[in-house]
């Protein structure tokens, strides 16, 4: 199986990722440390995270170099103005020089001033937009940003459907990668035909169906795996890369992180019936009160 998927700009990204999302305290440290030094290269992260200083901890700790490194980190929608603040503040909280990746992570400025650092709301309980700003704006000043700071290797969003990524298009500039929840039963088939065509690279996030995943319970899943002396979570991963995608599966557990590692290769028939269970239970695990998604086809 690839270990790696090329982008549009020539450079690589790796199969397999590390997510970053509620690893937290000591356990997320350790299980960053682990992830490195049992051999993950990609990790992601973002601002809204709020764990970027436990990332830099935990590259410290596990001796790897920052040059061996794929690190993506994310825009968040509290900041869509005051964007290159918020890259100063992720350079500094990760300690470092440069992002191999940086995305916008939602089509949604909130307001910066609002009531709440991540979800500001208004009396109404409503979500509190930027006023006089939008997500193009938001494309444009991360492409002006990226023109001007050698920091920023590479662009891309996250949370994108195929309305979104048509809107960009007027900048001239599109992104190298789309991140969006992607599993067998989130399969994403017609963002993932647009994104083919315009050499943007899908990032599969939630790759196991989040916390709480029914698809690590389900019985005809479980039948793949044992047929292939494996996990099912090492089968939804399988299945991802095989499609063509990389996958960044989280775990706070030494053991389930060195499995997510092992990526299999799935026969085409089991390639197909993973796609096929999938399709019969239709799912979103990530929903947010900011943004409507498209139909999930
Ligand atoms: P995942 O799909 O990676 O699933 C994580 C859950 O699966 C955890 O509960 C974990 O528990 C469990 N798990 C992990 N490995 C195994 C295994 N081998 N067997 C059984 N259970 C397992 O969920 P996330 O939603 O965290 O998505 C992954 C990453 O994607 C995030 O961490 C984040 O970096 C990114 N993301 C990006 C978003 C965006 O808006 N751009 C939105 C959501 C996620 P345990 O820890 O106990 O192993």
């Amino acid at each position: 199986m690839p270990r790696q998927f090329s982008l549009a700009d020539g450079g690589k990204i790796h199969a397999v990722g590390l997510g970053t999302w509620q690893l937290e305290g000591n356990q997320g440290r350790e299980a960053m440390v682990h992830a490195l030094k049992s051999g993950y290269r990609m990790l992601d992260c973002a601002f809204s995270y709020g764990n970027q200083a436990l990332v830099a901890e935990a590259i410290e700790q596990s001796g790897v170099a920052r040059e061996d490194l794929f690190i993506v980190d994310k825009l968040a929608n509290t900041w869509h103005s005051a964007a290159e603040e918020c890259l100063d503040r992720t350079l500094a909280a990760l300690k470092t020089d440069t992002l191999d990746l940086w995305l916008m992570h939602w089509p949604s400025p909130l307001n910066h001033h609002g009531n709440h650092p991540k979800c500001p709301t208004l009396p109404d309980g409503t979500v509190d937009f930027e006023k006089n700003w939008n997500y193009v704006k938001t494309w444009q000043t991360m492409i002006e940003i990226q023109k001007r700071r050698p920091e920023v290797k590479r662009l891309g969003v996250a949370n994108f459907g195929i309305k979104e990524l048509e809107a960009i298009s007027v900048t001239g500039v599109l992104p190298l990668v789309n991140q969006v929840e992607l599993h067998p039963s989130c399969n994403q088939e017609n963002l993932h035909k647009y994104c083919i065509q315009k050499g943007i690279q899908l990032v599969a996030y939630s790759p196991l169906g989040s916390t709480g995943s029914a698809l690590l319970h389900d019985p005809n899943l479980k039948a793949i795996a044992k047929k292939n002396n494996a996990t099912v979570a090492q089968c939804l991963l399988s299945w991802g890369v095989a499609n063509g995608w990389p996958v960044i599966p989280r775990s706070s557990s030494p053991d389930r992180l060195d499995q997510n590692l092992d990526i299999l290769e799935l026969s085409k028939e089991d390639v197909d019936a993973i796609s096929r269970i999938g399709k019969a239970s239709p799912k979103r695990y990530v929903t947010a009160p900011w943004h409507t998604f498209e139909e999930i086809v």
